[in-house]
């Protein structure tokens, strides 16, 4: 049973972090810590407490980790990856791909898959989507697992994480059933 997809694709507001950058944000925003930047009213911000271990943990083992974000303000996004910090380098630097715009996300992980050159891995059903937001679950017409983050006040934390890549497991091998079935299909169709 494979323990990893080859990419995970991570919502940011309310997944990530707590707020919505293009609403809640009052730009300039400045570094306190590594781990804390502060906007024009003195909000304070930080990733959700598990973000960094996750990140980590992917990035260690060689999956393609993707930023995929509807907000109107991608500037302020990047900005706020770049000053947060994880094991002394800007968040940013973890990212593999990072896709912007209004719209599905279906649109932002074909054009990353693309990019990565992971579109037969996609078909495959080896990419997962974290995201707060109910309506993006979508991306499964395009075989990408829908892991919903349903609380916004811990956002994605080590438990939903681990628990979405057990059900993950489980999604990869119904796509790789339906898969087979529709390979045999057509074989019958040939013959
Ligand atoms: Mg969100």
């Amino acid at each position: 049973m494979e323990k990893y997809p080859k990419a995970v694709v991570f919502d940011l507001d309310y997944t990530l972090w707590p707020c919505w950058c293009d609403t809640h944000i009052r730009v300039p925003i400045k570094s306190v810590s590594p781990t804390e930047i502060v906007d024009r009213s003195g909000m304070k911000l930080s990733f959700y407490p598990d973000v960094e271990s996750i990140l980590l943990e992917l990035f260690d083992n060689g999956i393609k980790i993707i930023g995929a974000s509807r907000t109107a303000a991608p500037e302020i996004a990047r900005k706020i990856l770049t000053l947060l910090h994880i094991r002394d380098k800007p968040a940013i630097t973890y990212f593999h791909s990072l896709q912007w715009g209004q719209g599905s996300k279906i649109k932002h992980i074909q054009s990353a898959a693309k990019q990565l050159n992971l579109l037969q891995e996609l078909q495959q059903g080896y990419f997962v989507l974290y995201d707060d937001e109910l309506r993006n679950r979508d991306v499964v017409s395009i075989n990408c697992h829908f892991a919903h983050i349903p609380d916004e006040t811990v956002g994605i934390t080590k438990q939903i994480f681990l628990n979405e890549l057990k059900l993950w497991s489980k999604f990869l091998e119904q796509v790789e059933k339906q898969q087979s079935a529709a390979r045999k299909q057509r074989q019958i169709q040939l013959v």
